[in-house]
């Protein structure tokens, strides 16, 4: 079928809305109307080069959410009609799925990032060229897109779709690292250092599981408001402070969590030095191959953990649920974070998340 895709022609370079043609699906393929999709930074490190995918033209998107319009034979999950949320994609028969760590799935690159169904065929292409698609398998900047039945989570009809749309990995990443890895109980201390829509999403979560001290640091100053408006109990300017001695100061000897959602080694370096004996750091920021950080063996020896944590550690068709249901008792008010921007601005929303001006874009189909 013809649809519109923002497609990426050169490494690096700027999305051009053009029409393509998408495959059917397969037996166990679902085809969505495409309502909403976010803006997340994997999508840029994609368009950069900076992820083992194949070189561009490559359509990306990967926080897409819409309404199902058909699905293949053997799908029985989700039917014309459904509202679904697309998540990442994985095997589910290794030894990671099996335990239900489905982001650590170690089949990953071959279902999110070789640009092609999992099997290799291709389902986008423009004239006789192939697209690269099938990105986190769905490549959802664009008004329609092809997903696995593993990778749709059906939500409710009442809640706007373009809302829920950064529920697929922004949202679930930062809510999943606190609720589900860290785990911090009632009257805990956390600090979470950088809040873009991962930590933003970490400091409600931090809410949510009752923890008393929620110490947000980051450089903009417009983010740490909201950060304090959304339940933020401390904000610490780091261009202004040292965070390590800020943090230490505000808890009295440390913060039993931390979380880095920036995806720098100075950052990785100061969540650690934050944490008393027994604390955890969880690192969910994501850097370049290879990056490496110095670390106070010392310190970690004594009782401190470093926890790296993909997708907020989330089963989507699990948390997800979870997280709209916080959301309708008003409980986790992900939706302070989101700017809307037309589809054919998707160039205009980039460059305001590039900037730092918006926390997370939300283009309309
Ligand atoms: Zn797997
Ligand atoms: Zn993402």
């Amino acid at each position: 079928m013809e649809i519109k895709a923002a497609i990426i022609s050169e490494m690096s370079g700027a999305f051009h809305v053009e029409q393509l043609e998408l495959d059917d699906p397969n037996d166990d393929e679902v085809l969505v109307r495409v309502a909403a999709v976010g803006i997340c930074h994997t999508d840029l490190a994609g368009r950069d080069g900076h992820l083992p995918i194949p070189p561009p033209p490559s359509v990306f998107g990967h926080e897409g959410a819409g309404v199902v319009e058909s699905v293949g034979a053997r799908v029985t999950k989700v039917k014309p009609g459904d509202h679904v949320v697309l998540a990442w994609d994985y095997c589910g028969v290794c030894s990671a799925c099996k335990q239900g760590k489905v982001l650590y799935c170690l089949n990953f690159f071959q279902y999110n990032f070789h640009g092609a169904r999992s099997d290799g065929t291709t389902t986008l292409r423009k004239g006789d060229q192939a697209i690269h698609g099938s990105f986190f398998c769905q490549s959802s900047f664009a008004d329609f897109a092809l997903a696995n039945e593993r990778n749709v989570v059906k939500v409710p009809y009442d809640i706007p779709l373009e809302i829920l749309a950064p529920m697929g990995c922004g949202v679930m990443t930062g809510a999943g690292a606190v609720m589900n890895s860290l785990q911090p109980r009632p009257g805990a201390s956390i600090a979470v250092f950088g809040v873009g829509n991962v930590g933003m999403s970490a400091v409600l979560a931090a809410m949510v599981c009752g923890c008393t001290t929620i110490i947000a640091v980051d450089v903009h100053s417009d983010r740490l408001e909201l950060a304090r408006e959304l339940g933020a109990t401390h904000t610490i300017n780091a261009r202004e402070v040292d965070p390590i001695e800020a943090v230490l100061d505000i808890t009295g000897g440390g913060a039993e969590f931390s979380l880095e959602c920036v995806g720098n080694p100075k950052v990785l370096r100061q969540a650690v030095d934050v944490l008393p004996r027994l604390g955890v750091c969880g690192l969910t920021g994501v850097v370049p191959p290879f990056t490496e950080v110095n670390l106070n063996m010392d310190l970690i020896m004594n009782g401190r953990t470093v926890k790296g944590i993909l997708g907020g550690d989330a089963i989507p068709d699990l948390f997800i649920p979870k997280l709209i249901e916080l959301f309708r008792q008003g409980r986790f008010p992900f939706d302070r974070m989101i700017t809307f921007y037309p589809f054919d601005e998707i160039n205009r929303a980039v460059k305001d998340m590039e900037m730092g001006r918006v926390i997370k874009p939300v283009l309309r189909l």
